[in-house]
């Protein structure tokens, strides 16, 4: 044990001068793909080694091919942040290694878990019946939010399959992982419906009600419609309250997908985000986007957890416990059995900064978003291409698509920064996503004055 904590504390030591010193790194790892494969030994040791050997290629090995997410450059797709309460809340995590079944084999992160998930549906004003549950990643929690609306119409699909002929509608900007989760439950690509999206790339309602009447006449059966509260390459927000009316009417499931912007309800004046999202069945957020939680953590809520237990409980005998209504059992919510005290870091993250904290940090990149789109419009040479209601700025070079790649590459080499791009109406666009908790304004105005300069 000895050896362990002196280990304990060298790494400590060495977690405490990376965060502070996390700029000193380049951002983008700079090395060539297979680099890593090639410097280490092809096959692993027969006998044990040191801790002391260990760390050392760590430092010397690992970290030149780290991309560093927890750098304050980092503006890449929505940047992240790995703070420290969050740190040491996963370090006594894998101390622990509490693995949740059921209740009885984890009180603790059952429990937790429900707590600082009420916590958080609060802040964000969500219903207070609403029951919450951590996944890896949104990915995850939205392919059960669509596990549930196929038991909601479908029920007959746990015993006997997918049937044909179910619908469902998401916008033509909602991330990847929505199509992913149709496929991998059976419901096939080709029924996953792509609803225009507005100048301001939000869904047309209009156009939903208008493909749900056809698709009903057609005699098939929609059974869910997904909006986005925040898309990944805008940040744009679906017209939830007139989407809810829609699938009311007809039936369906509504899932919100806000795994980025969900986070900002937690700012007052913000909260109306989430407009109409009360009216939802399941809502995912990503703390592990925004919220100074590092991954993996994401958030499933529903107001009907009874129907994704009808979907996805399945009790073998060696599993089954004593009934009671206060020991909650998570394995009988989702596909994994095993699960991690993921909550832990989330409680930690909640105490240690606070609600009022918590917001201002996001008031404040929001803020920054607003003053970095001003400086970009003071440039004739720029455009901003979308309207950016959160922390994540959409601009161009007005010139070519190449022109603008050239200047995203430069910028990516550069070792300070890490920007992104998307396609926006068929051009390439630039994407500043700010969202570390070390970024400082100065940071956003270095990389802005990059981007100019390297024209
Ligand atoms: N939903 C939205 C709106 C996203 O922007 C993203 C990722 O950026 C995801 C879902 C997927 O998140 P995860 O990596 O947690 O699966």
């Amino acid at each position: 044990m000895e050896e362990f904590r002196r280990a304990a504390y060298e790494s400590a030591d060495w977690i405490a001068d990376y965060l502070t010193n996390t700029r000193d790194y380049p951002v983008v790892a700079q090395i060539k793909p297979g680099e890593l494969v090639d410097r280490l030994p092809k096959s692993g040791p027969e006998r044990g080694e040191s801790f002391e050997a260990i760390l050392r290629d760590f430092r010397e090995q690992v970290i030149p091919a780290v991309t560093h997410w927890n750098h304050p450059g980092f503006m890449a797709f929505f940047a992240t942040t790995g703070s420290t309460p969050a740190i040491l809340g996963d370090m006594l995590t894998a101390a622990l290694n509490t693995v949740g079944l059921h209740w009885k084999t984890s009180p603790a992160l059952a429990e937790l878990e429900q707590v600082s998930l009420g916590w958080l549906r609060d802040w964000m004003g969500l219903p207070r019946d609403w029951f919450g549950m951590i996944h890896d990643t949104a990915s995850s929690g939205s392919m059960h939010a669509l596990v549930a609306a196929r038991e909601y119409v479908a029920p007959e699909a746990r015993e006997n399959g997918t049937p044909p002929g179910l619908v469902m509608y998401t916008s033509e900007q909602s991330h990847s992982s929505i199509e992913k989760g149709a496929i991998a439950i059976g419901i096939g690509q080709k029924n996953v419906r792509k609803v225009a999206s507005d100048a301001e790339f939000r869904m047309k309602a209009d156009a939903l009600a208008e493909m749900v009447k056809r698709d009903v006449a057609a005699g098939l059966r929609p059974f869910c419609v997904v909006a986005t509260v925040g898309t990944t390459s805008t940040t744009s927000i679906d017209p939830v309250p007139a989407i809810a009316d829609i699938a009311e009417h007809h039936g369906m499931w509504l899932h919100v997908d806000c795994a980025y912007a969900g986070s900002a309800a937690i700012v007052p004046e913000c909260q109306w985000i989430l407009e109409g999202a009360w009216r939802a069945d399941s809502l995912v957020v990503n703390p592990h986007k925004w919220l100074m939680v590092p991954t993996d953590l994401s958030v499933l809520y529903t107001k009907r957890p009874d129907i994704l237990r009808r979907a996805l409980s399945l009790t073998p005998d060696y599993l089954k416990t004593q009934e009671d209504p206060r020991a909650v059992n998570l394995m009988d919510y989702a596909v994994p059995l095993g699960r991690r005290f993921r909550a832990l870091k989330l409680w930690f993250v909640l105490r240690y900064f606070g609600r009022e904290r918590l917001a201002e940090i996001l008031r404040t990149h929001i803020q920054w978003a607003e003053d970095l789109a001003a400086l970009i419009e003071q440039d004739s040479r720029f455009e901003i291409s979308a309207p950016h209601p959160f922390s994540t700025v959409c601009f161009r070079l007005k010139g070519s698509d190449a022109e603008n790649l050239a200047i995203l590459e430069r910028v990516n080499a550069s070792g300070k920064f890490y920007i992104s791009q998307t396609k926006l109406l068929g051009k390439t666009v630039l994407r500043v996503a700010i969202g570390n908790l070390g970024t400082t304004w100065d940071d956003v105005r270095a990389c802005w004055e990059m981007i100019r300069e390297t024209k």
